[in-house]
């Protein structure tokens, strides 16, 4: 129905491949420190969107190693990702930005993983990525958060940065040989169908290679949760999220992965967290509808290429 990120890994790596996450403590993000605004994301918490990883004290390596340590005995793990997750990871002084990439070459991590902004990606750092990727025969991702083509949108949620600065990343990315993983929020409240689909269309085109959906949770103490309170926008029902991600993944290029197709976050530091039911319940609603109305990833990619035209002459 879908084309699953666990799946291309193990076709590619020939086995299992686990992430690995990482903070940095002196990551920040030019949406939160003033460089671009003070207020960050609406949705943003203090975490900067990684409340999943181990104490930023503790060097890269640590880190690797005890997530390691712990996922290798749980379950067999030979292979990983080392994932640089929380804020904006190319937002960071260069020679700091090096030592901890490095620091993350291990003999069993098979794909440095390094999330950011669109506006924080430029050549100093990809060029670090690239000798590493030379030099170790690694692959190299980097995770950018678009969350929505419709710009409005992105104007509401205070995320900084319009589709523009989106679509150069990516094609400067690629020129690296790259790969590129995209995060989308499906449910932004003030989004319609068409905007998934013209989202779905431009990730496509511009030949990301794998994308994570998430639904919007509203987390305490945000502007969001400020704005969710006051009654300025309302949350969509859960079936308007399942026709959403259907319809996406409908749109979408069949040969991108997808890594999630709904996200996870922790009720207790939050106001709405997925309609109060646990993401693997709606990831099974989402697929039993796929089959039961024989949709399908890319059943409706049909619009690169000349494919759209009705006659040719
Ligand atoms: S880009 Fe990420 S870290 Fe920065 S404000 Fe937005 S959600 Fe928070």
């Amino acid at each position: 129905m879908y084309k699953e990120y666990s799946k291309y890994l193990k076709e590619k790596y020939g086995e299992k491949v686990y992430k690995l996450p990482i903070s940095l403590k002196e990551t920040n993000c030019p949406n939160r420190d003033g460089n671009i605004s003070f207020g960050g994301c609406t949705y943003c918490g203090d975490e900067g969107v990684g409340f999943e990883n181990l104490s930023a004290n503790l060097s890269v390596k640590e880190q690797l190693l005890k997530n390691k340590e712990f996922i290798s005995k749980k379950y067999k793990a030979k292979k990983f990702i080392a994932y640089f997750q929380s804020y904006s990871n190319t937002y960071i002084p260069t020679h700091l930005f090096k030592k901890y990439v490095n620091e993350a070459v291990l003999d069993d991590i098979v794909d440095i993983s390094i999330s950011t902004r669109p506006d924080c990606i430029n050549e100093d750092y990809l060029n670090i990525l690239k000798d590493i990727k030379d030099n170790h025969n690694l692959d190299i991702t980097i995770e950018l958060g678009l969350q929505t083509a419709n710009y409005k949108t992105l104007n509401k949620i205070n995320r900084g940065h319009t589709l523009a600065e989106y679509i150069e990343a990516v094609n400067i990315i690629k020129s690296y040989n790259f790969n590129v993983c995209t995060h989308i929020i499906l449910n932004l409240p003030w989004d319609t169908i068409e905007d998934t689909i013209e989202t779905a269309k431009i990730v496509s085109v511009l030949k990301t290679d794998f994308v994570k959906l998430h639904a919007l949770y509203i987390e305490k103490n945000t502007i969001l949760a400020k704005q969710y309170i006051n009654n300025e926008f309302s949350m969509l029902p859960l079936d308007d999220y399942i026709e959403k991600v259907i319809t996406f993944l409908e749109y979408l290029d069949p040969k991108i992965a997808i890594q999630r197709i709904i996200g996870r976050a922790p009720e207790e530091f939050t106001l709405f967290s997925n309609w109060g039911m646990s993401w693997w319940k709606i990831k099974e609603m989402i697929e039993q509808k796929m089959k039961e109305e024989s949709r399908f990833q890319g059943r409706l990619f049909t619009y690169t290429n000349g494919k759209a035209l009705k006659k040719f002459d």
